[in-house]
């Protein structure tokens, strides 16, 4: 299993590097990586992300799961998105898992799954549904709630995002929760909050994987 934290800690230090064109995974370009959101009160995206994908790690591994991380700490550059897009290929995965937190108006809330649309390849189209799907009935079981403001009852159909354009193997991207809305800000920025949504992510993985 390939999980994917969003982001890195480095990267507002490095503009000039994580702001370079790379491919999109559909003939354009898109910068190699960005800084994330943050808190209103200053708790970065690229922390939370990072502390969720170890916290699902660890739950998963506790299951038997071998899982591989993107990038070994949160205070690295990068990667940029097309290297994050052949990370479950390079390691012979299941399945990809990427961990992200939206910045939006504050009004809105809940989480969502994008998934790579139109599909590019049969990972994409098939069995990235089941895993999407695995992952957002999971999250609602864990009794987080559908975006308000984005996708369609949680799922969100995208052509733009590399990370996913360049899978092979089954891949999403989850978008947890609105930092900018202050009552998920509470729960993003607690150790506490951070596990439910490992536990739930990890429980959506461990279902899909049990049937794929
Ligand atoms: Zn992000």
């Amino acid at each position: 299993m390939v999980l994917d934290p969003g982001h890195n800690g480095g990267n507002a230090a490095h503009r000039a590097e994580t702001g370079r064109p790379v491919p999109d995974g559909r003939g354009g370009t898109k910068p190699c990586n960005t800084t994330g959101t943050a808190t209103d009160a200053g708790y970065p995206e690229h922390a939370f992300n990072f502390d969720v994908a170890q916290r699902t790690e660890r739950v998963l591994e506790a299951a038997g799961v071998r899982v591989v991380l993107t990038r070994p700490n949160d205070v690295g550059v990068g990667p940029c998105v097309d290297v994050r897009g052949t990370a479950g290929q390079r390691a012979d995965a299941a399945a990809v898992v990427a961990i992200h937190a939206d910045g939006a108006a504050p009004s809105g809330s809940g989480f969502h799954v994008a998934l790579a649309s139109p599909p590019l390849n049969p990972a994409q189209a098939g069995q990235s549904r089941a895993l999407g799907t695995a992952l957002h009935d999971a999250l609602r079981g864990a009794g987080f709630h559908d975006s308000t403001y984005l996708g369609e009852r949680g799922i969100s159909l995208r052509p733009d995002l590399a990370g996913l354009n360049f899978a092979t193997r089954p891949a999403a991207l989850v978008e947890c929760a609105n930092m900018r809305n202050p009552a998920e800000a509470a729960v993003v920025s607690s150790a506490d909050g951070r596990q439910r949504y490992a536990a739930a992510l990890a429980a959506g993985i461990l279902a899909y994987l049990r049937h794929p």
